[in-house]
């Protein structure tokens, strides 16, 4: 049977999806597997179709020290035991810097022009790349295809993604990327079969998971975005503080004496919903919780949405329709209400039980604005694109595109 792996890999999980390749090019899961505790307690668990167990194994830290290792269990357990010889793999990579525009079949070329992002995503580039590296090492005949976290923003106009710094900044890469990209494109692919009227119109798309964000779109494109040129900026997440005057690191650099990379953990790691609150970076953990800093982390994720929806109303001039989705945009409704009551000067009204069902359609019959609950499928865009990469047979190099 022909299939498509999908890898996305982390600092401590390899995360891996199979699909079969049906006919005309339709795709249909079956397994869904990480390897996590990567250098602490490595474990692989794997699941077929319909939740099935496969596989659940410790292994010894030596074992699985780091994401190459990771991926050469994950490997060998999905030839030997999984029986499965993918005709391609396709990878998740936060970074395409400013030239990629969308996914692109990679070559060790590729991979030295990837590398040149690790320093604008130190926590996620370097892991991306090694299961690419490790696969094109060990079996280079395989298709290996890159799919960016940033490509889809690509559409902006140039005014939004500048800061005012200068020039020389912007030229070498300091500009507004915006991530999330193949979670947006999966939406943006979806709607106009859920909502064909307005998917061509204003729409805010809220992602919200352990990564926050939202996406401005105009005509099913992206315009704008709340992150910028890391995953720091925009919305507060589970460990991110989400925007914050830079004279924030300047204090901490200065008056807390903290390094660079201290500074750097400390934002990825010990911020937003969880330093907020003290309690959890969970939102279930949060919004069951009775601490009043509980509360608070819950107020300001739902004040930030808020406020953070105006200002992509403005950039669409108007707004047509609003999309939650990802982790708690899709499961909490209690969230979902929230945020609804946020929006409410923007006409929009949540009809509660459509809400507390997480139907696809969750606004009332006088919402002046639709909003919808969109399931997000990042996995099956991966896999979309590395099918569509492989039937072309494009080469490498000819996928190299410039946009500015
Ligand atoms: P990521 O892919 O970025 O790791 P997800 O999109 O899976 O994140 O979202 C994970 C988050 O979703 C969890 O941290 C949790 O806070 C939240 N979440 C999941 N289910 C619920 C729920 N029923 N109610 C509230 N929050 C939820």
């Amino acid at each position: 049977m022909d299939s498509i792996l999908v890898v996305n890999a982390g600092s401590s999980s390899v995360k891996f999806q199979v699909f079969a390749v049906e006919s005309e090019g339709a795709l249909r899961r079956l397994i869904k597997g990480q390897v996590d505790g990567i250098g602490s307690r490595p474990r692989l668990r794997a699941s077929g179709a319909g939740n099935d167990p496969m596989a659940d194994r410790a292994y010894p830290i030596e074992t699985i020290p780091d994401v190459p290792a990771a991926m050469q269990v994950a490997g060998e357990w999905l030839r030997n035991e999984a029986r499965i010889h993918p005709l391609a793999v396709g990878h998740r990579v936060v970074h395409g810097g400013p030239d990629y525009v969308r996914p692109i079949l990679v070559d060790h070329g590729v991979v030295a022009r990837l590398e040149r992002f690790v320093t604008l995503a130190p926590l996620h580039q370097p892991h991306n790349l090694a299961p690419i590296r490790s696969i094109l090492a060990n079996f280079p005949t395989i298709p290996q295809v890159a799919c960016f976290d940033t490509a889809f923003h690509r559409t902006h106009d140039a005014l939004a993604d500048h800061y005012a710094i200068p020039h020389q900044l912007h030229a070498e890469g300091v500009r507004r990327y915006g991530f999330h990209g193949l979670s947006y494109e999966y939406i943006s692919r979806t709607l106009p079969q859920i909502a064909p009227d307005i998917a061509k119109r204003r729409v805010i798309v809220a992602h919200l998971g352990s990564g926050a964000s939202m996406c401005a779109m105009k005509n099913g494109l992206s315009v704008e975005s709340t992150m910028g040129f890391t995953a720091l900026d925009g919305l507060p997440m589970g460990t991110r503080p989400g925007q914050l005057d830079p004279g924030v690191v300047l204090y901490l650099l200065s008056e807390k004496g903290m390094t660079a990379s201290k500074v750097q953990d400390f934002l990825y790691r010990d911020c937003g919903l969880k330093g907020l609150s003290g309690v959890s970076n969970d939102m279930r953990e949060l919004e069951a919780s009775l601490d009043p800093q509980a509360k608070l982390a819950v107020d300001y994720f739902v004040y930030r949405i808020g406020l953070n929806a105006g200002m992509l109303a403005a950039a669409l001039q108007g707004i047509d329709a609003f999309v939650f989705t990802a982790g708690i945009g899709e499961n909490s409704s209690g969230i979902r209400a929230r945020v609804a009551e946020q929006l409410g000067w923007l006409g929009v009204a949540l009809d509660p039980a459509e809400n507390t069902r997480h139907s696809r359609l969750i606004s009332a019959k006088t919402s002046l604005i639709p909003v919808y609950v969109v399931p997000t499928d990042e996995e099956l865009m991966i896999a979309q694109h590395t099918l569509t990469l492989l039937m072309n047979g494009q080469s490498p190099n000819s996928r190299h595109e410039r946009v500015s």
